[in-house]
Order: structure tokens, then sequence, then C-alpha cells
């Protein structure tokens, strides 16, 4: 849960670079970095917080140089700390270098012993640097052809981007787990997570990176970048909790719209689990376009009965706990006057760990709701991911644990009811075997070497509830 940028070719190279994650900020709220190189060296700056906290016009400025790249964290590997936030800059015989990464290495912490147990001294707790550390064991005269010999061994799933003194590099691993996408900015070739970024600073984007692709931009134009493959092309796993969660309505994610997947997930789970009510309610923001398409199908009227506050951070701190629990309360407010006496359909994208969801299903029966009916976009959530999306370990999913009567129960909802996975698969374009639906089926295309599953079940991503 990372999203990353760069640009090559461009004066203010940071300034753009900064634009490209504000669009992105929602791929990670922990930290963020920008890395530009202004011909002569790199020059860094990275911080905890937001991008627009981080990077004002006295940051950018240290930042020169017409070829830039940046990154805003959202930690699934190793730990929430400065150290962790990238890019990550190091020094090698190939010149400096700085890496971004978003996803997940299936095989980091086995590289990794097998290198400490070489001698390599890690900065950090992140699986990213392992590729460093692989490069720097194995420098060519071309960085493109080490960080290619290092990709070779990593295993899992990466989008990145590379930095040198004398090139942009943007590879994507063979199973495509995580979007990548090329754009061009008035001749200028830019890279992106998603096309959000591209909108804001008004560049078109061009393509995604094919699965296991590597483009190499040097300074020569948006014409003149080179394409190299590594490894071979298993099928492809794209990541559908990307369409049906994590990125921005308005991107194209794997050629698809996001918004217009999310309608057709909420229509078809309209036609998959119909109930007699009054209004279709969305959980803001992550329902919102699912509840619209589950209210045009079934012709019931869309309400926004739960107002959302979204100047709520993620590390509220209640000012004194004698005052009252806020809980969801601090985030989610009900407008009584909508829902009162109602049979509600209250629409979300997905019940991860369960914590949630009961207490939002009660605070629409307090504000007078007749009946609350649960509805789900996706099917449920019961394998955790080891691809690069935060989610918790498989006892800690309440779908893995629980029948579908059993969470009804626990949510107190007079009906309940997830989208089929056949019907989820059946809104996006590409062919079904395409995507990885692990977390809904167990279905792991890349396995989980040992040494990291056992550092995966030891440190658990994160401990404190999060949002679901
Ligand atoms: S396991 Fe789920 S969240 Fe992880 S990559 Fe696959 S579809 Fe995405």
């Amino acid at each position: 849960m990372c999203g990353i940028f760069g640009i090559d070719g461009k004066p203010d190279a940071a300034n753009f670079t900064y634009l490209g994650l504000y669009a992105l900020q929602h791929r990670g709220q922990e930290s963020a970095g920008i890395v530009s190189w202004d011909g002569e060296r790199l020059h860094v700056e990275r911080g905890m917080g937001h991008v627009a906290e981080l990077f004002g016009a006295k940051v950018l400025q240290r930042l020169p140089g017409t070829r830039a790249l940046g990154h805003t964290r959202y930690s699934t590997a190793g730990t929430s700390v400065i150290a962790n936030a990238q890019p990550i800059v190091v020094k090698t015989s190939m010149g400096p270098l700085g890496l971004v990464h978003n996803g997940n290495l299936t095989n980091a912490v086995k590289i990794r012993n097998e290198l400490e147990a070489q001698g390599a001294i890690f900065q950090t707790t992140s699986d990213t640097e392992v590729i460093l550390h692989l490069m720097a064991r194995n420098p060519r005269e071309d960085v493109v052809e080490s960080l290619m010999e290092a990709l070779e061994q990593v295993r899992g799933a990466y989008s990145l981007l590379l930095i040198s003194e004398d090139c942009l590099i943007a590879a994507r691993d063979p199973y495509a787990f995580r979007p990548m996408v090329l754009g061009n900015l008035g001749g200028v070739p830019c890279f992106a997570s998603e096309t959000c970024a591209f909108d804001l600073l008004a560049a078109e984007p061009a393509r995604e990176l094919a699965p296991g692709e590597v483009m190499v931009a040097r300074g020569g134009g948006f014409d003149q970048v080179e394409s190299y493959r590594v490894g071979e092309t298993p099928r492809p796993s794209r990541c559908v909790f990307e369409q049906v969660y994590f990125a921005r309505p308005d991107s194209r994610v794997f050629g698809d719209s996001v918004a217009e997947g999310r309608l057709a997930m909420g229509a078809q789970l309209a036609r998959e689990a119909p109930v007699p009510a009054d209004l279709v309610v969305p959980v803001p923001d992550s329902g919102l376009f699912a509840a619209l398409g589950y209210s045009r199908e079934s012709g019931l009227p869309f309400e926004f009965g739960l107002i959302r506050n979204h100047y709520v951070g993620r590390t509220f701190i209640e000012p004194k706990q004698s005052i009252r629990h806020f809980g969801v309360r601090i985030k989610l407010n009900p407008v009584r006057e909508l829902i009162g006496g109602k049979r509600v359909v209250l629409v979300d994208d997905s019940i991860v760990r369960g914590t949630t969801a009961p207490k939002i299903v009660k605070m629409v029966r307090d504000a007078g709701a007749a009946e609350v009916h649960v509805r789900i976009s996706c099917p449920p959530t019961a394998w955790p991911c080891h691809y690069g999306i935060d989610m918790p370990t498989r006892e800690e999913l309440v779908a893995s644990t629980h029948s579908l009567e059993e969470i009804r129960d626990f949510l107190v909802a007079d009906s309940l009811a997830y989208l089929s996975l056949d019907g989820m698969l059946n809104c996006l374009s590409g062919p079904d075997e395409s995507y990885c639906t692990a977390c809904w089926n167990g279905d792991y295309r890349v396995p989980i070497s040992a040494e990291d599953q056992r550092q995966a079940e030891l440190f658990p991503i994160r401990a404190e509830e999060v949002d679901d």
C-alpha cells in the first residue's frame, strides 16, 4: 500500500513529483519522500506524515534537477519509522541510487538472512532494501542490467522506480500484482501508480507497464524510453482489491475505470442479493460507488445517510477517556432525518476484522432505522495478502473463522450478503484468470518463503485497530 511517481527530463522535476504524490496520498499516509538528480548528485528529503505537510516551497528548493521520483508509504513490511521511509538512497560502485517500491516481496527475509550471513549490513527493516543489496553485490556498467539481475532473484509483488545518475527506471513484476502506468507530460516521460496523478499534472496516460516490463528513461524524451523484460511471464495476477477498495475511483487501473467497476459491482450485488427496503446508504467513502450501483439496479433511492468527517486522521487521540469513548463516531455520523423509520440497505466495500462494521450498523439502528441490511461489494475476505495490501493474519479475519450467519449475528444486521467471486470478476474487463483473488479463495500464485511466512506471523503488519 504505497504510491510512487517519477519523471525524467523536466526542469523542477521534484515539483512535479510532489504533485504526483499529492494525488496518490490515499495510497499511504505514513511517510513520504522525494529524491532528485541535478546532474552532479542525488538530493533526498523524507519524513513522517502527509505529502503537503512535508514538502513546502523551501523543501522543494532543496531538490533541484530534471530527474526525480517519490513515494508515499503505508508499511506492509518493516516497521513504521523514519528509517523505513522511502526513497532508500545508497552509494554503490555504479554511483548513487535511489529506490521506491510498491508491493511486497515474498522471499525478502530469506534473501536478507542469506546476505546478512555473508556480512551485509541493512539500514532498514523494509523488504525493498534487498533489491539494492543485490545490485550493490552485482555491479554492472549499466545499472539497468544490475537491476534486472536483482529482479530475477526476488519474488512477489513490486512496482518500483529507481533513479541513478544515468537514468530513471520503472519496473513491474512478472505477475503485475500492483499497478504502474507510463504517462506523457508534453513529451516528457513520467510514471505513476495510478492515472489520477497524471490528471493533476495534465499528463496523458500512455499505457500500463506490461507484466515483467522494465522501462528506462535517459533524459531523451517520451519517444526515447527503452523497454526490456525481466523473468518469464506467468499468468498475470492483478490485484482485484485495487478495484474494490484501494485505488482512487477517478483512476483507471488495469485498463478499467475504477468508478465504473465499483458501480458494476454494486449493480451485480443488487441482482445477487435483492431485499425489500426503502433506501440505499453507502458507508462513506469506501462504499459510495457500489451503493450507487446497487441503488440504480434495484430502483431504491440512494441517500447520504451517513456523513464522514474528512478531517480525522488515523491518529485521533481522545482528549479524555472519561468524557466518552468516541470510537467510530468521531469519523461517521448518521443523518437521522433521512434514515429514521426506514428499511436501510447499508453498502460497504469489505469487512476485514469486523471491528468497525457492528458499530456502524448500531449507529444506523440508533438513528432510528427500522431494518439494516448489510451488503458487501466483494466476497468474504478470509485469507491474508502477501503481496502488498495491509491485512491482518488469517485468525483475525472475521470471515476465516465465522460463517455468514455468524457474521450477520455479530453485526446485529437483519440480513447480510457478499458479492460472489464470479460476480465480482464479471465486473472487470480482463479474463478471470488474470486477476489475483487470493484474499478471497486462498489461491496464492506466488508462494511465500518459510522465513518470510514466519516473519509475517511474528510481526503482524499492524497491532492497532484499522478501519475496515
Ligand atoms: S491477496 Fe487480495 S489484496 Fe493481495 S494482491 Fe491478491 S487480490 Fe490483492
